[in-house]
């Protein structure tokens, strides 16, 4: 199992994998940036090497960045729609000098406009930024589908992906609290399978390439995105017992985005997962005392 978080930035590329190597992260994702907006740094080549090495050497694999909250790909305003391409290609260019395997990207809101109309915008976003010579794999997430977002449906992301020029560099990242929130029903066993074969159908198993593990402060279907601490939330212990031995789901990264005020709190969830990655479902566990 490749298990890590999101790691903070603050400080600097070389305290981020400082953080990161305290935690026993075997994969990290980070913000090349400040994910709100602000003055965008150039990065410095002899920090990206150190960076590249120190994380390499720590066994810390795959690397994954995460785009800018503010940008929206589906922006139906032509002049903002511009500007949010123009960073999300700057974003893929740093993701690339960083040398992330992969470049997480939301997909947006369409504002309106109608999901076809955004749908169409994400995708030609995508392509100008796969332009770039490159091998950083951009991954679209699934959504909470709060208001007027895209990417709550497999559907959409299959529907971006295809009118991607370059799609083959385009793979997708899966949310379980945006899952849940979304009504992927992730929480039962059954649900479970469903949804795994539900996305093969609709996008294809290969596309599968991450996983953001997270419990969900906000109940099924309430379309509100929420993290919240593994198990403590409305997905819940036995739920991410069987997701997390799942072989589907073991077999990729697994990154935390869980609430945190200091690092313990990613310690105490980083435990949480390893735990129950570790203990066999009490059914099984059962059949083998017999
Ligand atoms: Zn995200
Ligand atoms: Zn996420």
């Amino acid at each position: 199992m490749r298990l890590g978080v999101h790691v903070s930035i603050a400080g600097g590329l070389l305290e981020a994998v400082a953080r990161a190597k305290r935690l026993r992260c075997t994969t990290m994702q980070i913000f090349s940036r400040s994910p709100r907006g602000g003055r965008v740094l150039p990065l410095d080549p002899r920090i990206v090497q150190r960076f590249d090495q120190e994380r390499r050497a720590a066994g810390i694999d795959p690397l994954a960045v995460h785009g800018p909250y503010i940008l929206n790909l589906a922006s139906p305003d032509t002049g903002l729609w511009t500007r949010f391409a123009t960073l999300y290609a700057e974003e893929y260019r740093r993701a690339t000098q960083l040398r992330a395997q992969y470049l997480v990207t939301h997909v947006g809101s369409h504002r309106g406009e109608g999901e076809s109309a955004g749908i169409r915008r994400v995708a030609e976003a995508v392509s100008l930024a796969l332009a770039t010579r490159s091998d950083v794999i951009i991954l679209l997430e699934n959504t909470a589908g709060s208001g007027q977002g895209l990417g709550y449906q497999f559907e959409q992301l299959a529907q971006i992906r295809e009118l991607v020029k370059g799609q083959e560099r385009v793979g997708v990242c899966l949310d379980t609290a945006h899952l849940f929130a979304a009504g992927y029903a992730i929480h039962t066993a059954d649900g479970l399978e469903q949804t795994l074969t539900a996305f093969d159908q609709v996008v294809g198993a290969d596309q599968l390439k991450l996983i953001h593990l997270n419990d969900s402060k906000v109940p099924f279907q309430a379309r509100v995105d929420r993290h919240w601490h593994i198990g403590e939330g409305q997905i819940g212990f036995e739920a991410f017992r069987r997701i997390v031995t799942h072989p589907r789901v073991r077999s990729l990264p697994l990154i935390l985005e869980t609430p945190k005020d200091t690092e313990a709190e990613d310690q105490r969830n980083l435990a949480t997962v390893r735990r129950l990655a570790q203990s066999p479902d009490p059914e099984n566990a059962c059949h083998a005392t017999n």
